[in-house]
């Protein structure tokens, strides 16, 4: 699988969430052309100023993002715009490498998603969320 293609343009990493792991209606990415409705209306994916990441826009960081990014980081407690500079800065291949040392779960090594705090595939909770 081409990992590359799984971090979308707002910088969420697809693999993270709840609905490309498989809860609920599965999906196969932003960059996939995703199944989920609530996916394909997204603001930032139909965007106009679409770029492959949004900080390689003029208005970014636009006030979508801002919504977005404060959304996540009150529920979820991870901030889109502190993954789009991590990007900027070190590259896709070590923002891939990073958000798998911070979300694998201690039990089972599997990806945990951003959406639950608990491993979807053990349920076991660890500090990964704290
Ligand atoms: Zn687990």
């Amino acid at each position: 699988m081409d990992h590359t293609k799984l971090i979308a343009p707002c910088g969420m990493d697809c693999r993270l969430c709840q609905a490309f792991q498989g809860k609920g209606l599965p999906c196969q990415g932003c960059g996939n052309t995703s199944s989920r409705k609530s996916c394909q209306n997204c603001s930032i994916l139909n965007c106009k100023c679409k770029k492959e990441f949004c900080y390689e826009c003029s208005f970014y960081p636009c006030s979508r993002l801002k919504k977005l990014d404060k959304r996540y980081r009150e529920k979820y407690k991870m901030s889109m715009i502190n993954n789009l500079e991590f990007i900027k800065k070190n590259g896709l291949p070590k923002f891939i490498d990073l958000q798998n040392q911070i979300h694998q779960c201690k039990s089972c090594g599997k990806l945990k998603t951003v959406h639950q705090d608990y491993c979807i595939y053990c349920q076991k909770k660890d500090s990964n969320h704290e």
